[in-house]
């Protein structure tokens, strides 16, 4: 009966792994129950300085789960520069000085997986793979328009995430496809950790074995299945990441338990984060989007400190057109992006406050060290 045991217990262990996802620090998600959502982050204990571990809800008819990819390249007509151009994870430590590549230089990419490499060395983490083959065919495009073209093409790259048609139409396919997945991983779920123990215990192993495995290899393949056909009117396209993870269900059975959560993951693929976070999260999320304003404009790590000036102003004009894109799409969703801007309501004895993180501090010529040494601003008197 122990061995039972550790075998249950080996499967809820490798039940839990499935739940999780490890995720640049850079990219977020955001957890959308019925009737909440909220960004999250990898506990900063769960990872690096620079990736960490973040778990969904474990439970198949939970809230889902959706991982958002900032950009990891900022873009001017001149190069491009690979650096944190959003960063809204607290735990994020970008210890690298960034550099400017001009476009003339910037020679052949090619992707593995989600990661774009530059010759044989890694150069950027596009958070999927879908992400890092459009990013490589933009980053191509752009190296062979001519210089007084690039901002515009730049322009309509960052535009082509922000249509809040293309969140829309997903979600809606997502919602109609969701219930019959959820309602199979949770039929598996039930099967694995419900059913399955309860038939050991009353009749023993050596009896029930055959009738178990007949079962779980019945719901495995209709998971697989309704998998298959709820990702391919997801993602058409993505028919190698769709064949992967379900062999990866036959392989490894109780991943398919975690089915509607694959599909949730990476749903809004393509699309600006901020603009999905605003769009979905409503006014639940309506401070973790003021803080990407924010920060878009009160960088982690200000320009000042950046020493190569190329890479400074590429980083400084990038995140400047992205906000302005942004608040352009923001502007019909309700969102008032000057809000971004408001000092925070003053607290007794505070003087001054820090723009990036709305910290307040006692003195008025001080600086945040939380978001890289910034000066403070003072309150008006
Ligand atoms: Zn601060």
């Amino acid at each position: 009966m122990t061995t039972v045991a550790e075998f249950f217990g080996v499967l809820l262990l490798l039940y839990l792994i499935e739940c999780g996802a490890w995720i640049p620090r850079t990219s977020f998600g955001l957890a959308r129950g019925r009737r909440r959502a909220r960004v999250v982050h990898p506990p900063e204990v769960l990872g690096n300085q620079g990736s960490g571990w973040l778990t969904g809800d474990v439970l198949p008819w939970g809230s889902a789960l959706h991982l958002l990819h900032p950009w990891p390249v900022a873009l001017d007509a001149r190069g491009l520069v690979v650096a944190p151009v959003l960063a809204l994870d607290p735990a994020l430590r970008d210890a690298t000085e960034p550099a400017f590549v001009p476009w003339e230089q910037l020679g052949g990419l090619s992707c593995d997986g989600a990661r774009l490499f530059r010759g044989r060395h890694a150069f950027a983490h596009a958070g999927t793979s879908a992400r890092a083959r459009t990013l490589r065919a933009l980053l191509d495009e752009l190296a062979r328009t001519p210089v007084e073209r690039r901002g515009v093409a730049i322009d309509d790259a960052l535009r082509r995430g922000l249509d809040p048609d293309v969140v829309r139409e997903r979600l809606k396919t997502f919602e109609r496809l969701a219930p019959t997945v959820s309602v199979l991983a949770s039929a598996h779920l039930l099967f694995v950790f419900g059913v399955a123990p309860i038939v050991v215990s009353r009749v023993g192993f050596e009896t029930s074995w055959a009738a178990l495995l007949a079962g779980l290899a019945a719901i495995t393949l209709a998971n697989a299945v309704a998998f298959v056909l709820a990702h391919r009117r997801l993602f058409p396209t993505e028919a190698a990441t769709r064949w992967g993870l379900a062999g990866q269900m036959l392989v490894v059975p109780i991943s398919a338990a975690r089915s509607r959560d694959l599909l949730a993951r990476d749903l809004f693929d393509g699309c600006d984060p901020v603009l999905v976070t605003a769009l979905l999260g409503g006014a639940d999320t309506r401070p973790a989007v003021l803080a990407a304003l924010r920060d878009l404009a009160h960088p982690a790590r200000p320009g000042e400190r950046i020493a190569d000036l190329d890479a400074r102003a590429t980083l400084d004009g990038f995140r400047a057109r992205w906000r302005a894109r942004l608040v352009e799409a923001l502007a019909p969703l309700d969102v008032d992006a000057s809000l971004a801007d408001v000092a925070p309501p003053r607290e007794p004895g505070a003087l001054s406050y820090c723009p990036r993180c709305l910290m307040q501090f006692v003195a008025r010529d001080v600086s945040c060290d939380v978001c890289g040494d910034r000066a403070t601003r003072a309150f008006d008197v």
